[in-house]
């Protein structure tokens, strides 16, 4: 755990003085991009990434990794490859050792690391202490209210959650989300939960294992495979048709749990050929970033981490992000602060969608 370098203790989900993005833009006016502000956003949430190191075992060693290796020149997310400040400047893109500890003491659980990164909020501090798998119930309202995509829909813009959900199956039997993830959470907040198998099937949406075999274990052949690849693909077209898109893949926490050697390089090569498609195929208007909530697959020894997530941004305004984000809670509020939105919107009483609307 690299405590000393990357995690400030002080100011968690509060961010420096705004910076002029035009007098930025002006300062390498010509000869990047990187300073322009973004027209919309895709968050990518891996669970259960952080930075480890360059050792046997760690699967963001061992693994093939052409996509991301292209967007941070021929390095990859590994405490060596970092820069003295906790950097990887890659050209195409830029990644960040960002502290998942929040300054709370014990090993980071999704639960309150996904609620920080989709609000910006210390939901590990305000909970009192780090709480997972599922996000706990007095926390939910919180989530609900000042998360990415409900912010985005108060603003007046258009959020996409890209995750294709048995919705039907939530319909007729509620207790199925008794112990929810942060992102289907944030997705019904803000009137986005609306991707089910007819759209997975017309590739207007993304199994959350990204390829759709766990949906073809249940449904066999009526349901036809995808490859990491189109599947990025379709998140990019899902991203060109929205303000801020959301994607949550999990199964790289899942395989960090198994602790197999193989299945662990099978998740970072699926997520890295995603990935490099994805970006390949965003509209070039669109800011790519991709957070984890805690460490656990880069060190097979061990179930959660300590160590820092990488955030990695792509397109206009990644450097801008990049200066920013220090931690989970600082994620959210970059992203909207680069897409106009108010970091304080929310929307009157009454205008959230009403559940049953999303799953009639
Ligand atoms: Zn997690």
């Amino acid at each position: 755990m690299e405590r000393g370098r990357c995690c400030p203790m002080a100011g968690f989900g509060r961010l420096a003085a705004p910076r002029e993005p035009g007098r930025m833009a002006q300062r390498d006016a010509g000869t990047h991009d990187h300073d322009e502000r973004p027209a919309r956003a895709v968050l990518v949430f891996l669970d259960g990434v952080g930075i480890g190191a360059d050792a046997p075992g760690n699967p963001f060693a061992a693994a093939r990794m052409p996509g991301i290796e292209g967007l941070l020149g021929g390095r990859r997310p590994l405490r060596e490859h970092l820069d003295g400040g906790g950097r990887i400047d890659g050209g195409r893109a830029v990644l960040v050792a960002a502290d998942a500890t929040l300054g709370v003491a014990g090993l980071p659980q999704s639960g309150t690391g996904q609620t920080t990164l989709l609000t910006g909020r210390n939901a590990a501090a305000e909970y009192g202490r780090h709480f997972g798998p599922w996000v706990p119930t007095g926390l939910r309202e919180m989530l609900g209210r000042e998360n990415l995509l409900a912010r985005a829909r108060a603003a007046g813009r258009r959020p996409a959650f890209a995750n294709a959900y048995p919705i039907a199956s939530i319909d007729a039997d509620p207790r199925i989300f008794r112990r929810p993830a942060a992102p289907p959470l944030a997705a019904i907040s803000a009137g986005c939960l609306d991707r089910d198998l007819a759209e997975l099937a017309a590739g207007r949406a993304v199994a959350s294992s990204i390829t759709n075999e766990q949906w073809r274990r249940h449904l066999g052949d009526e349901l036809a495979q995808v490859t990491p690849q189109e599947a990025g693909r379709r998140l990019a077209a899902i991203t060109a048709g929205a303000d801020v898109t959301l994607f949550a893949h999990y199964d790289t926490d899942h395989v960090g749990h198994r602790g197999d050697a193989a299945s662990a390089v099978a998740a970072v090569e699926k997520v890295d050929a995603f990935l490099g498609a994805l970006a390949d195929a965003l509209p070039p208007d669109a800011l790519l970033v991709v957070a984890s909530d805690h460490g656990n697959l880069e060190d097979p020894s061990a179930a959660h981490t300590l160590n820092p997530v990488p955030v990695i941004a792509a397109g206009p305004g990644r450097m801008a992000l990049a200066e920013r984000v220090r931690s989970l809670a600082d994620v959210t509020p970059a992203m909207l602060w680069l897409l106009g939105i108010a970091a304080d919107a929310v929307d009157s009483p009454g205008a959230f969608i009403n559940r049953s609307d999303l799953t009639s």
